[in-house]
């Protein structure tokens, strides 16, 4: 297997080489291909995203992505959302899990709010929202496929009392929903934020379209300890990138505090989706014995190092 590990800027640099570490020790004999991209590699070549990069990521069986700084510079674009549009990775799952709840948030990746079009006017800006038909039936169809192998029900959450664009992908999901047999309710994203942390028991799959799936996501890491502990994946239908869902955490880079765990169970999602689901499931275990340890980083209120708190799970993994 050739795994191509980016850990692009900030945390990312010192959150993936914790998460490639596990990944060596449980499949030695695989090729670990490091790959520069981010605003670093903007600033030290010129290009945020070069070209033999992306010819790295994709040839990859898979990616472990760590995180991205996007300077608010109108002419500069986003790495990790130009990333998913060229490998087409339309999927973005993000598992919320924790005790008597398992969640998994399926966004759309590639249209909605972050489609990129975007312009500026001389006296307001515009960007459009994308929602297309092949988009919605293709996100819907993963969302369905995935709730048929866990409690058979999908929430579709958007705003389509407001918003066309969200109607029109409500119909869609609708129609794949009964075509499929699969149970689904709706709810507007805004009740969804709130009776997520309220009642995250309710729910299975929750499928919703980019930018949604990304704020009502970072809000379900209340449910999980916080963002240092989520992991995501983004899939197509050829190519496979998973990332902690946090970002480059400008504040706190360069310090070793940063929590590693999304990182770490990232790299277990992506063991899963390579076929080795008992190196995943050992993965999350030796996380879930640290820290029912006391192994714990700072933003969990403990003082391990992101090195320290790797070098417990290498040996709880170790362990025999
Ligand atoms: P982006 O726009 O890429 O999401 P951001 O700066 O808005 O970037 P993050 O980089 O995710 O968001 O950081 C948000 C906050 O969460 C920061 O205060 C950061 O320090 C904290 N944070 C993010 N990831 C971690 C982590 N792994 N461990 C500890 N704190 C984290």
């Amino acid at each position: 297997m050739q795994i191509v590990v980016a850990p692009g800027d900030g945390i990312g640099k010192e959150v993936i080489p914790v998460a490639e570490k596990i990944l060596r020790i449980l499949h030695p004999d695989w090729e670990y291909i490091p790959v520069l991209l981010g605003y670093d590699c903007f600033v030290k070549t010129g290009t945020a995203l070069p070209k033999e990069s992306l010819m790295a990521l994709t040839r990859a069986d898979a990616i472990l992505f760590g995180a991205v700084t996007t300077p608010p510079d109108p002419d500069y674009s986003s790495v990790i959302l130009s990333i998913r549009k060229e490998l087409d990775l339309y999927a973005n799952l993000r598992p919320i899990i924790g005790h008597g709840f398992d969640i998994m948030i399926v966004r759309e990746n590639t249209e909605g709010l972050y489609a990129g079009i975007e312009w500026q006017e001389k006296d307001r800006a515009c960007s459009l929202r994308v929602v297309s038909e092949a988009g919605t039936r293709r996100i819907a169809r993963t969302a369905l496929a995935l709730a048929k192998k866990r409690k058979g029900h999908v929430t579709i959450g958007n705003k389509a009392n407001i918003l066309k664009s969200d109607a029109y992908f409500n119909r869609i999901c609708i129609g794949e929903a009964e075509a499929s047999g699969i149970r689904y309710s709706l709810k507007y994203i805004d009740a969804l934020v709130l009776d997520l942390l309220q009642h995250p028991d309710r729910y299975d799959v929750i499928l919703t379209t980019n930018i949604f799936g990304d704020i009502l996501s970072d809000a379900a890491g209340y449910l999980v300890g916080g963002l240092g502990c989520l992991p995501s994946a983004n899939i197509g239908e050829r190519h496979a990138l998973f990332e902690p869902v946090h970002g480059s955490a400008p504040d706190i880079a360069g310090t070793n505090t940063a929590n590693p765990v999304a990182a770490i169970r990232s790299a277990a999602m992506l063991l899963e989706h390579l076929g080795d689901t008992a190196g995943a499931a050992k993965i999350h275990d030796a996380i879930n014995q640290a820290i029912h340890t006391g192994c714990r980083t700072h933003d969990q209120g403990g003082s391990y190092t992101t090195s320290g708190f790797g070098e417990e799970i290498v040996r709880w993994l170790t362990k025999t």
